[in-house]
């Protein structure tokens, strides 16, 4: 199995395996039962102390959560930990649906109704209650609309010192009375909108999102997002296709758009439909430093911070470290042999589990 920062894939036995469903997965007696069913994780069969609850016994688990973590179990036997407090970020699907349909996608949509996905992260947030912050994702987390409210509003009541970070291609905010509602929660609770914008153009932006009419959309969603006072972190993801385009997206964001806070530059990541198109659109970044440092420059001069995120920073010129973040998620987090000997690695973000084989760039270690 590959090493990654923080295992969250556990097995269960056939007999804890009927637990199907979101558990809060608890070390000691169960509290009253709050939003979700509590199971017990035990060490061993030798310190059961209560028969009757629901139990699994497994000590690599046992050993990697926390009181409270919230797990989904399935019907073959998986166990994973979807909310950790050990975690160095945590997020929810709210959906697999989606209205773009992205050449890079990580997560490639899924037709259906899924709706189901958004009821349980409503009582996964409330059973949580984390004191931090909780990524929503998708699909396209904003799709189920009326339903996305509910769930601030849950949150709002239940969970109140959750943060919320919502990626969202933004096609949503088009709506302004969708967006007003939104903005309207953000008096009491806080949250960020993550939203990526590939070109300052309508032609390379819905090319690569795979939607006529896209771009024209996220557009005006930023405009009424960023009017309404909600705040958003501006996201591009440099390919063979836009990455051209990256500071005049970095000019956009400062001459169009309002309330950005953020600009990242993400790298691309090695898995869904980008792994069958990685060919078409991998550009390495040590091709386009220009690029980074022009866009760099741009958001400097708006104060408007610019950080690039999952970049190993021996794919990145020495002077553009400091704007490097170590981004990726624990649980697909990983450093090959070749960094174990690199003096940069407390530094450095390493790469996605998913780029072994033959999507990795070679690691250059620092001596
Ligand atoms: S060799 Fe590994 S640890 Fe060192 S900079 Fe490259 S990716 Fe990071």
């Amino acid at each position: 199995m590959l090493e990654v920062l923080r295992n969250d894939l556990f097995e269960c036995a056939a007999e804890e395996s009927k637990l199907s469903g979101f558990y809060v997965l608890r070390k000691c007696q169960p509290l009253i039962p709050g939003f979700l069913p509590q199971v017990i994780v035990y060490e061993n069969s030798g310190t059961i102390i209560n028969p009757e609850t629901p139990a699994v016994i497994n000590s690599e688990l046992f050993r990697a959560i926390e009181d409270g973590d919230i797990a989904s179990i399935s019907p073959n036997g998986k166990i994973r930990v979807i909310l950790s407090r050990r975690a160095n970020h945590n997020t929810l699907l709210l959906t697999e649906r989606c209205d773009n349909r992205c050449q890079f996608c990580s997560q490639p949509p899924k037709d259906g109704d899924d709706s189901w996905l958004l009821e349980q992260a409503i009582l996964a947030i409330c059973a949580f209650n984390l004191d931090g912050e909780i990524g929503l994702s998708g699909g396209e987390p904003l799709l189920y609309r009326d339903d996305f409210i509910r769930l601030l509003d849950t949150t709002i009541e239940h969970a109140p010192r959750t943060r919320l970070h919502v990626l969202t291609n933004g096609r949503a905010f088009a709506d302004l009375s969708f967006t007003k509602s939104v903005a309207k929660r953000t008096e009491h609770i806080t949250m960020s909108f993550g939203i990526p914008l590939y070109a300052a153009n309508s032609t390379i932006h819905d090319k690569l999102v795979g939607a006529e009419g896209a771009f024209n959309e996220t557009v005006k969603g930023i405009i009424n997002a960023g009017n309404s006072g909600i705040n958003i972190e501006l996201r591009f993801i440099p390919t063979r296709q836009n990455a051209q385009e990256l500071p005049f997206v970095a000019e956009y964001a400062n001459r169009v758009f309002t309330n950005i806070n953020q600009i990242s530059v993400m790298n691309m990541e090695p898995m869904g439909w980008a792994r069958k198109n990685w060919d078409g659109l991998y550009l390495h970044p040590l091709e386009y430093p220009l690029l980074l440092e022009n866009a760099a420059k741009i958001s400097r001069q708006n104060s408007t911070p610019l950080y690039l995120f999952n970049y190993p920073l021996c794919h990145l010129p020495e002077h553009l470290h400091e704007l490097s973040v170590q981004s990726i998620s624990d649980w697909k987090n990983y450093y090959p042999k070749e960094c174990s000997s690199c003096s940069m690695k407390n530094q450095c973000g390493g790469f996605f589990a998913s780029a072994k084989g033959k999507f990795l760039q070679s690691p250059q270690r620092y001596v």
